[in-house]
């Protein structure tokens, strides 16, 4: 029994052992050290609880005061922003009352925890100590248990604080948040402010400005309603003593009309004599009438007789004129030789021999110079085209002589040069750019219309050409291959027939050439046609066109008839438009066959017009007209008082150069021949010692002096050179 009693002993006292060593152990870790961290932190978040509180209200208040300082716009962005940023504010509040809300009742919590760790605690120490009595008195094994019961009590009040301060530092972060929140719309809120603001001062200066315009406008009004006044007063004032002229004026016409009675009556007496007069008018106008009529008529025999006096002045001023005119004719000479110098072509190539060897007198338009072997030869003519020059002061130089046509004159214009110096470029050239031809024409059309009033003109053109010593009508053409039926009728003919030049049986002396197509032209339609067909019928019967127009000459007759519709004056001029063959010494070559009978044939003509113009010009007694069909046809457009123009072509190429010297000595030689004229001859001495001539002339028999032909037809005295003036009626001196 004592021994179980002991063992009882030893046990009760190994369980107060570890009773105590548990108290010890509570004992040991403060007992409030759980309860005093929570605690403190319970008291931080009281703190900082009420921190936020402070914050809150004095955010709001400073809200409310921001509001208050808001001026009421209602519509504007800013008012709209702010009302969004109040309802943001409100829902922050909200959500910061809620949180407030949880954050309280988290605090209630902790403090019921607390409670109820306390009273536990007594409890336990209750426990601890009637453990302690109990084992005092009785040691149980029971007290383990309590123990153990405690320790696990305190681990979950543990873990219970730290869900607590979880909850705690997630409301504390959630409070940074709104915190942050809070700021950012107070910054909006200022932002809001200060454009609010702005928009004030500038709603000011408006205002302002518009209270600175009312202000100049009363003052403009204030001036305008004071000149209105002031000009009704003046208008006020005219008009009053207006009124009192009119007024005045008014007594002054009363009393005229006063005083008017009595010359009224006068007047009523006069207008009754009138009246007896004007029953007396018409026998007192019949009287003046014949009377009138006896003056006008004799009026009209006075001015008739000044009429017929002027008229016979004007005849007389005419003839004079045309004297003046053949006078200064005379002086410069008929017969005149220019230069064309045609431009280098893209066809001439390069080379050597190509190079140009013309060069001019710049202040000398009659003179050029040739460079050949290391020599410079100089020619002088009466003008020289430089290969500048246009179509158009060609004209310019050659108008004169084409106008004198219609005057009655007779007119040749020669192109002479050798093959592809420009001659057909001068007398046709080209479509859009015509040549002397078409100008010519051209230029006559306009003359016969201004003087339409006291001429009635009318213009014929032939074409012809002489080949190898052969004339031949160039508008004569087969009916059958004629489209144009006008023209049909009017050229049915043999384009190939032989025409013969033969003497005028009338025995006026006058050459003509039966069966010559004359057609009447009158505009530049008509021209185009006839030059067309003159064209074609060229080429027809020929492989090589253009050489056969080289070897051949082409001859444009233009004629020009005129009635002068005052004096019945009749004239008759004739334009001859040549294009000469080629003036290259074919011959020279070794040309056999018919290609020789055509050079000899060109040799031939041109000799004879060579001769023949420089006859003319030294005005030998004997022309020798007939050596060639050339000089023959044109033998009264030659002689008289004619006008003939040389246009020499040349090319400016290193590889022409010879033909060009000749060409130019054809040139000056014909143009050096004695005129008469004593200041022509000084010229032509003078260009005879300046010229350096080193080839032989083309047509080797033109040479001064040299006039002795057989069967030559003593012309340049006879009446078929003299100039076509007939008078169609009695002309009274
Ligand atoms: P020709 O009738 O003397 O044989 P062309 O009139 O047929 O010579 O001229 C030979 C070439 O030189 C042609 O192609 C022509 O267009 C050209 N030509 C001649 N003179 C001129 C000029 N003044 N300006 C421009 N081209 C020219
Ligand atoms: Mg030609």
């Amino acid at each position: 029994m004592i021994s179980c009693l002991q063992e009882d002993k030893v046990k009760l006292q190994e369980e107060l052992n570890t009773a105590e060593s548990i108290q010890q152990c509570l004992g040991s870790t403060p007992p409030s050290q759980g309860t005093t961290d929570l605690e403190k932190h319970l008291e931080i978040l009281v703190l900082e609880n009420d921190r936020l509180k402070q914050e809150l209200n004095s955010s709001q208040l400073r809200f409310q005061q921001l509001r208050a300082s808001i001026p009421t716009c209602t519509d504007c962005e800013h008012s709209k922003e702010n009302s969004r940023l109040r309802e943001q504010t409100s829902v922050l509040r909200l959500e910061l009352e809620e949180k407030t809300r949880l954050l309280s009742e988290l605090e209630q919590h902790l403090k019921d925890v607390h409670q109820d760790r306390t009273e536990r605690e007594e409890r336990l120490n209750k426990r601890i100590r009637d453990c302690h009595l109990a084992l005092a008195k009785h040691p149980t094994p029971g007290m383990k248990f309590i123990s153990k019961k405690m320790e696990v009590e305190s681990l979950r009040m543990k873990q219970d604080l730290e869900e607590a301060q979880s909850r705690n530092h997630y409301l504390q972060e959630q409070i940074g948040i709104q915190r942050q929140l809070l700021t950012e719309q107070e910054q909006q809120l200022q932002g809001s402010w200060h454009t609010s603001a702005q928009l004030q001062a500038q709603i000011m200066m408006y205002e302002a400005e518009l209270e600175q315009v009312r202000g100049e406008m009363l003052a403009a009004l204030q001036v305008m309603e004071d000149e209105k006044n002031q000009t009704i007063e003046e208008v006020f004032q005219h008009a009053r003593s207006e009124m009192k002229t009119v007024h005045d004026n008014l007594n002054g016409v009363r009393m005229n009309l006063l005083s008017i009675q009595p010359a009224l009556k006068t007047l009523t007496s006069d207008y009754n004599c009138l009246k007896n007069h004007v029953r007396d008018f018409p026998c007192l106008l019949q009287d003046a009438v014949s009377q009138t009529k006896k003056e006008i008529y004799q009026a009209v025999e006075e001015a008739n007789g000044i009429n017929q006096d002027l008229l016979r002045k004007y005849k007389r001023e005419m003839q004079l004129r045309k004297k003046c005119h053949n006078e200064l004719v005379r002086l410069r000479g008929n017969i005149r030789v220019f230069c064309r110098v045609r431009p280098i072509t893209r066809e001439d190539g390069a080379g050597l021999d190509n190079r140009n060897v013309v060069s001019f007198d710049q202040d000398d338009d009659a003179v050029l110079c040739i460079s050949h072997r290391g020599k410079t030869s100089l020619f002088e003519l009466d003008k020289v085209f430089q290969p500048c020059a246009l179509q158009v002061d060609i004209f310019r130089e050659v108008q004169a002589l084409i106008t004198s046509c219609i005057d009655g004159y007779n007119v040749c214009i020669f192109a002479y040069g050798q093959t592809g110096s420009g001659k057909t470029y001068t007398m046709e050239g080209l479509p859009d750019d015509p040549g002397i031809n078409q100008r010519a024409l051209q230029h006559l059309f306009g003359e016969v219309a201004e003087r339409s009033t006291d001429w009635d003109l009318s213009i014929t053109v032939s074409m012809a050409e002489i080949y190898n010593e052969t004339l031949r009508d160039l508008l004569g053409s087969d009916p059958q291959k004629t489209e144009d039926l006008t023209m049909r009728n009017l050229l049915a003919k043999d384009p190939s027939e032989k025409l013969e030049i033969k003497l005028s049986p009338d025995g006026s002396g006058q050459l003509y050439v039966p069966g010559l197509i004359q057609i009447r032209v009158q505009s530049v339609d008509d021209i185009n046609k006839v030059f067309e067909l003159g064209r074609v019928n060229r080429a027809t019967d020929f492989t090589n066109v253009n050489e056969h127009s080289s070897r051949s000459h082409a001859l444009l007759i233009v004629s020009v008839t005129g009635i002068n519709l005052t004096s019945g004056v009749r004239t008759v001029g004739k334009l001859n438009l040549v294009d000469l063959a080629g003036s290259e010494r074919v011959g020279k070559s070794g040309a056999e066959g018919p290609r020789l009978r055509e050079a000899q044939n060109i040799n031939k003509s041109l000799l004879a017009l060579g001769d023949v113009i420089c006859a003319l010009r030294s005005k030998q007694p004997y022309i020798p007209f007939r050596n060639s069909k050339l000089t023959y046809l044109l033998q009264d457009s030659l002689s008289g008082d004619s006008k003939t123009l040389m246009m020499v072509q040349v090319s400016p190429m290193g590889k022409n150069v010879n033909e060009t010297i000749c060409s130019l000595k054809f040139a000056q030689r014909v143009r050096s021949v004695e005129l008469g004229a004593a200041g022509r001859r000084a010229e032509s001495q003078l260009c005879s010692s300046r010229q350096e001539c080193e080839l032989e002339s083309p047509h080797s028999a033109i040479q001064q002096g040299r006039h002795n032909y057989p069967g030559g037809n003593n012309v340049g005295k006879s009446t078929a050179g003299k100039r076509r003036l007939v008078a169609s009626s009695e002309v009274t001196n």
